[in-house]
């Protein structure tokens, strides 16, 4: 299967590329030129595997020039019972018997973005390898927080790569600092830089668009990549999670088979709620696909009018991983309901320079059958963190409680009664001051982070996560901070270290 870009002027490519290159030389997003096909013989044949045999059988669907050694082989580094605390990787909680989370922060930085940022490493060090490539791999990054820990421990001590971590020194949570600064592996570098994540980001771009730059790291045998979520081998490995829950809920008859499910998904880069979207294109039985935002809403006016438009007042919120005002992800939507790159280029083009466009109405109609979209404001995911602990006595964070949240109100207002997985992005004790806040603890504000762990542990009556408890006596290992202006410099120090 070859990939080609959503902008249609680069050239095809075979998976291995597109996950070595990340983004397509005409800017564009790689995608594969068709999808594989999912039968329900797929589905019953995948009912009685682990989720490392279900993922293996997905991938080889779409990585073709992968041998099916070489994903094994990939799957079963990233998904251990070392790295992620529950046998079943994407375990299933049942609320009700209308509704189920999908628990995707069992892995190392209890979010989901470790479900692809194991598996990426493995991935892109494999097509690295097959392309001929002979150098190290520099990944660098910026991040607002959760991306850049995660991306940490996918690739740390992983051969043939390095990876260097930038992050606003004064604009990340203490924990994420802490899990940030105290990383271990031979492989790694982390710096705060004095500024914020637009600058850190802006920094990181500069670099990889410095041919200077790359020439001068490459006689040192290094090539840069990156670990964001256009990559397509970041995409690719969270189809397997929306397969594999349906698969769950056949095997231990919540369903039958071919019974039609809605997934609900908390939402901010497009790239999670995209991934179930190739699952249903495959052939999962999907009936609804709920896009749920924070007041960061740019997606629920999208799918209600067809107008995508960015200049809007940007609000810090108790979900951070949703404060997204340009979803990238959803380029690739719109090839696919559009077909024509053409389309997709003047999009684009309308959102840089006008920082809007609107979808022509046939377009629109192609989805509105399949998305719905809805927001909770910060009122409203509280409120659906205390509702899901009342009733279930069961604490989700606050990115899950968004889902919660709009998954509740679309069922009161459709009365739709179809099964739901709602897709729970993250653990509450990476965010326990708002959980806790959120299920009315007294005196939030003067807990320090591990004592807000322990009182969530109490109230949870779950322990916290080792990864998480063990923060409090890791030692530091990166302390530096460094001018926006001076990043590059850092990443050549590395380097030539
Ligand atoms: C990244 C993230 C999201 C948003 O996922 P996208 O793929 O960017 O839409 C939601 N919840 C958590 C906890 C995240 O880390």
């Amino acid at each position: 299967m070859e990939y080609i870009s959503t902008r249609g002027i680069a050239p095809k490519v075979s998976a291995a590329t597109a996950i070595k290159e990340g983004i397509a030389p005409d800017g564009g997003l790689y995608v594969p030129e068709s999808l594989p096909t999912l039968t329900l013989g797929d589905i019953t044949v995948m009912t009685d595997m682990s989720y490392n045999e279900r993922a293996v059988r997905i991938l080889s669907r779409f990585l073709t020039d992968f041998t099916e050694d070489e994903i094994e082989s990939c799957v079963n580094l990233a998904y251990t019972r070392e790295k992620f605390d529950s046998a079943n990787v994407a375990p299933l909680y049942e609320l009700n018997d209308k509704a189920y989370l999908c628990e995707l922060w069992h892995g190392p930085t209890c979010a989901f973005k470790d479900m692809a940022l194991q598996l990426l490493p493995h991935l892109l060090t494999t097509s690295i390898r097959k392309t001929g490539e002979d150098k190290t791999v520099l990944i660098l990054v910026a991040t607002s927080g959760d991306t850049g820990k995660a991306a940490l421990e996918g690739f740390k001590d992983v051969n043939g790569t390095k990876i260097m971590v930038f992050y606003p020194s004064e604009g990340v949570s203490h924990i994420q600092k802490l899990q940030m600064m105290t990383q271990a592996g031979g492989n790694v570098n982390v710096c705060g830089i004095e500024g914020n994540f637009d600058d850190a980001q802006t920094g990181v771009k500069t670099i990889f668009g410095d041919a200077e730059f790359a020439k001068k790291a490459a006689e040192k045998g290094v090539v840069l990549s990156s670990a964001n979520s256009i990559n397509w081998g970041r995409l690719v490995p969270q189809i397997v999670y929306y397969i594999s829950s349906y698969c769950d809920l056949v095997k231990y008859n919540k369903i039958a088979l071919g019974e039609l499910v809605n997934f609900v998904v908390p939402t901010g880069n497009f790239g999670n709620i995209l991934a179930a979207y190739y699952a249903y294109k495959m052939g999962l039985p999907v009936n609804k696909l709920i896009c749920a935002s924070n007041i960061n809403n740019v997606l629920t006016e999208f799918f209600d009018t067809g107008r995508y438009n960015k200049k809007r007042t940007f609000h810090a919120t108790m979900s951070p991983s949703m404060d997204i005002l340009i979803s990238s992800n959803l380029e690739r939507l719109l090839f696919d309901i559009s077909g024509d790159s053409a389309d997709v280029r003047e999009f684009m083009k309308k959102l840089s320079t006008d920082g809007e466009y609107t979808i022509p109405q046939e377009l629109s109609e192609k989805i509105s059958g399949l998305f719905c979209a809805d927001y909770c404001d910060e009122q409203e995911t509280a409120a659906a963190i205390a509702d899901i602990y009342e009733n279930y006595s069961y604490v989700c964070d606050t990115h899950t409680a968004v889902a919660c949240g709009v998954y509740k109100k679309y069922a009161e207002k459709t009365g739709d009664a179809t099964k739901t997985v709602i897709a729970s992005t993250a653990s509450p004790y990476k965010f326990p001051h708002s959980v806790l806040t959120a299920l009315n603890c007294e005196n939030v504000a003067e807990l320090g982070d591990f004592e807000a762990l322990d009182t969530l542990a109490g109230k949870a009556m779950s322990d916290i996560p080792t990864a998480l408890s063990k923060l409090k006596n890791a030692d530091v290992r990166f302390d530096a901070v460094c001018k926006k202006q001076d990043m590059a410099q850092q990443v050549m120090a590395f380097i030539e270290k």
